[in-house]
Order: C-alpha cells, then structure tokens, then sequence
C-alpha cells in the first residue's frame, strides 16, 4: 500500500484553486481531466458497437459536434472484437477522439479476452453495483483494474442510483437503523453512493492504480440528490469527477434538469467532465447532447466553443417575423461556418453577436456586443444600426438587410481573428 493509500480519502480529498476543486489530473488517450484542465464535454453512441460502420459514423458526427470524449458499450464478445476496427476507422477518418468502454457484467472477460479491445480503448468504465454477484464481485473488479494497469489505461468508477451495490447499502441501512440518531433513508443512499465509489477507489489503488488514473461518478436521475451526492464526493473525494444526471430525459425537460443540477455543481467548482444524458427522440440529432454540454459550459462562462449570439425573445414591438428570421439566419450561419473558422480564425469562439428587436433595449445591448444589431420594431424607421466594438458603424436597409449584416460579421472576424488582423487586435483579446 503506498503512503498515499494509507491516507483516508478525506485526509487526501482534493483541493480548491480559485474556487475550482482541484483533483489528480487524468490523462484519457492525450485528454486532460482534472487539475487545472477545463471541463471536458463527453457523449455516449447508441449504436450497437458489433455494427462497426454505424458506430464509426455516429462517434465522428459526435466528435465533430466537439465532443472530447465519446463512450461506447462493449457488452459482447461481437462489440469487443468491433473496438480495434472502429478506433482504426476513426482515425483513418481523421477522429482520433479518445474511446471510452462502457462496461458491465461481463467487463473482466471481454477485456482479457480481447486485448486488442483494451488497446484500443482510452478509459474503462465500470459500475461497482455491476461487475459481479456475492464473492465474484472484488475477484472480477480486480481482473479489471489489473488489465488496466497493464494497459495503463485508467478507470472511470462509475456509480448509479439503480445499479447500487445492495449490500453495501443493505449494511448501511441496518447500521441506520441501530443508531440512536437514524438518518432518512434518502441520506442513507446517498452515503451508499459515495461510500459505493470511493471504497472501489481504495480498493484500486490497493491493486496499484494511482490517483490519477481514477475518475469517480456517483449518477442519479433526480436533481436535489445529484447535488447532495456531489457535494458529499467533492469534499471527501480526491479524484477527479464526471458530472452528469443519469436519465435525464427528453427534450426540454432532460435539458432543463441537467443544466439544473449540473450548473450548481459547476458553480461550486465541482466536475471535471460532463455528460448530458438527454433520450434522442426517434431518428432525433443524438449530436444534440454535446452542444447542450457545450452551452451549458459557454453561458457559465467556463469554456468557449462557438460565438454567442444575443437575441431579445422579442414582445409586441415586433409584430412580423423578421426578427426572428434574422437571428435564426445568423446562429444558423455561425453554426455551419464554425468548422472553417475555427481553424481558419483561432479565438473566434469568443466573439459575441447581438441580433436586437427593436429601439428599446437594442442598441444598448447591441453595443456591449462586439457586432450587434438593432432592428426596427412596430413603427419604427425601417433602418437597423449596426454597433461595431460599442459604436455605431453604419445603418442597413432594405431587402438584402440579412445578407449585409452576415458580411459585416465575416468581415468584423477576418480583421480580428484572421491572419492580417488589425494591429493591436490578438486572438486572445
Ligand atoms: S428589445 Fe424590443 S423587441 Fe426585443 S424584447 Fe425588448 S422591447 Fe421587445
């Protein structure tokens, strides 16, 4: 046992810089979680990882949406044998993002008999409460964190809500029920879900894996309880975490409770990596939980990915659809043209678009963008000034009003991200 080992996870928890919970860095395939890393954005395939070419093609499109990391399930022997072609697809194809296995069951065997598959992965994940029954559970947890070890990989110790370890928490309810101040059921569990992740944390680093090569969750499906898990982990954990409410939902209703849950947690620095777990409607965008992620991270103002463009939600001062109309062309424009510029125009993900209804509160918001317009409302002139940098540049009209606007924003990038920017303008301003 290392001198580290020796020490409670409390005594070793992680610390704080700058408000930021500071745990061991891991390093996922040349990805960085933890330390002073920002927050990584992952996703997970809902391909069958045995059809090679529909999970080469889904993990590109979410690769391509940003996502930094990308889970697959390795649930057969067919989707172990899969992982070696589906890695050298991808980076035939240019993806070289990093594959995490989603492991359950059956995780010790298909890594052992399929080498080539631990390989080929970037991290291993496994759930505590799944990895075996009664006395299999340690032996088969061990077989893994040995076969990582071998393959230096490290493990995401992945803890759920509906997979607990029960008799872990069989145990935990009966020593409740002894004490002379018992605790709610509710806070028994969520002292199971930690305890569940962090004895498998211990319990690995018996078997030889170091700190940083361990990642914790502890997911649940319900708000309030994700934050009180967290909470509980951040404090008593040094590991770094992978944030992310399990089942979060459909449509507005998954996006609204992660973003929720997921915003408190990174407000008070907890989280190194974050999923959004949303449930695609059928033949649904499954990309669409990256760029949730993604704007999650941008509007906390803890990562940049593409510009942000203000629009007011309009009112009756803006009785037709032009606004509207405008600003959609806009965020469409900037979201087709992101791949070029992002190459082509380094620091472009900082820039702020404003796209403004009316004279009420359209130039002043349009001036604290770097380019923004004010359109006319009901009754107004039909002429939209156009701020550039806080002051006014020039006023369009007309029909071809969207179009000229689109061109002042190309031209406002090139001059300030482009190779022959302005003097006095860098990339990093
Ligand atoms: S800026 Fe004008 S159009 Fe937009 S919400 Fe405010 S008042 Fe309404």
């Amino acid at each position: 046992m290392s001198e580290e080992t020796a020490r409670s996870p409390e005594e070793r928890a992680a610390s704080s810089r700058d408000g930021r919970r500071f745990s061991a860095p891991v390093n996922i395939g040349g990805v960085m979680l933890g330390g002073d890393a920002p927050v990584v954005v992952q996703s997970m395939t809902n391909t069958d990882t045995a059809d090679v070419d529909a999970t080469v093609e889904q993990v590109a499109a979410l690769a391509r949406a940003g996502s930094e990391l990308v889970r697959i399930t390795v649930d057969r022997a067919e989707s172990a044998a899969a992982v070696p072609k589906i890695r050298e697809k991808l980076l035939a194809l240019g993806a070289d993002v990093p594959l995490v296995g989603d492991f359950h069951y059956n995780g010790h065997i298909l890594l052992s008999d399929y080498p080539d598959c631990a390989a080929a992965l970037a991290k291993y994940r496994i759930n505590p409460g799944n990895v075996g029954f009664k006395d299999k559970k340690d032996k088969h947890f061990a077989q893994i964190i040995e076969i990582a070890n071998t393959h230096d990989k490290p493990v995401r110790i992945g803890v759920n809500w509906g997979s607990l370890d029960q008799d872990l928490l069989t145990r935990l309810m009966d020593e409740n029920a002894r004490s002379e101040t018992p605790k709610d059921a509710r806070a028994v569990m969520h002292e199971s879900l930690v305890q569940s992740a962090l004895l498998s944390a211990a319990r690995a680093e018996e078997l030889g894996m170091g700190p940083a090569k361990i990642v914790l969750s502890a997911k649940v499906s319900a708000v309030q309880d994700l934050i009180a898990v967290y909470r509980m982990l951040g404090a008593r954990s040094p590991y770094a975490l992978h944030l992310g409410l399990t089942e979060a939902g459909m449509g507005s209703k998954g996006i609204v409770a992660s973003s929720a849950a997921l915003a408190v947690l990174l407000q008070e620095g907890i989280g190194d990596t974050i999923r959004i777990s949303l449930t695609p409607e059928p033949g649904g965008d499954r990309s669409l939980e990256v760029k949730v992620a993604q704007e999650l991270l941008q509007s906390m103002g803890l990562r940049a990915f593409v510009p942000l463009v203000a629009a007011c939600p309009g009112c009756g001062r803006t009785t037709s659809t032009r606004f509207q109309e405008l600003a959609q062309d806009i965020q469409g424009f900037i979201q087709t043209s992101m791949p070029e510029w992002r190459t082509r125009y380094p620091g472009v993900e900082d820039l702020k678009v404003a796209v403004m209804g009316c004279i009420v509160n359209g130039p002043g918001e349009s001036k604290h963008a770097d380019i923004g317009i004010s359109l006319p409302g009901t009754g107004e002139m039909p002429a939209a000034p156009v701020f550039i940098d806080g002051a006014k540049a020039t006023t369009l009209r007309g029909p071809t009003l969207a179009d000229d606007f689109k061109a002042l924003v190309l031209d406002y990038i090139e001059q300030r991200y482009g190779q022959g920017r302005s003097s006095g303008q860098t990339a990093a301003e």
